[in-house]
């Protein structure tokens, strides 16, 4: 690795984590959602070693690249920015769309098919900040945002959980 990529990393890490602070969560709101995956059958999970995995799923940079190009989306639709059909399809969060869902897959990926699972039950059940992200009343898109999230919360339970079997 060259400096350079070094740069080219870390401003993507510092973007997206910027950028996810700017739409509204934070890393407590990501732990909650881990903490709601993990807990049944890890009871002493405390939210730092949530946090913990949290910050090593943010480290990656395929997550990195679904994170800033998602919000980046949702920031355009929001101001209106967008060509048609995609500024009404994003805007409107239309059901038959996506590709939101899609590029989440490039976060669950990354710690293997047990994250599926995950995704697909805190999508279902809207948990903490993914239930505030789903609301359409407050004027914000939140399109990519809400499966960006979930699948972060998925990915770092994976990686709790492969971490914990390799412990027993
Ligand atoms: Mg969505």
């Amino acid at each position: 690795m060259t400096i350079n990529d070094k740069h080219v990393m870390s401003m993507s890490e510092k973007t997206a984590r910027r950028w996810l602070a700017e739409r509204g969560v934070t890393m407590e709101h990501i732990a909650e959602l881990v903490l709601f995956l993990q807990k049944k059958y890890h009871p002493n999970l405390t939210v730092e070693e949530c946090k913990e995995n949290i910050e090593r799923v943010l480290k990656k940079r395929e997550v990195q690249n679904a994170i800033i190009t998602g919000i980046q989306l949702d920031i355009l639709a929001e101001k209106g920015l967008l060509e048609e059909p995609l500024q009404s399809i994003i805007s409107t969060d239309e059901s038959l769309y996506g590709v939101d869902e899609t590029l989440a897959l490039g976060i669950i990926n990354v710690y293997g098919s047990i994250g599926f699972t995950n995704y697909g039950y805190i999508d279902k059940e809207k948990p903490g900040i993914l239930q505030y992200l789903n609301d359409k009343s407050h004027g914000k898109v939140h399109t990519f945002l809400d499966d960006i999230v979930g699948a972060i919360a998925a990915a770092a339970s994976s990686r709790l959980a492969h971490r914990a079997a390799q412990t027993e």
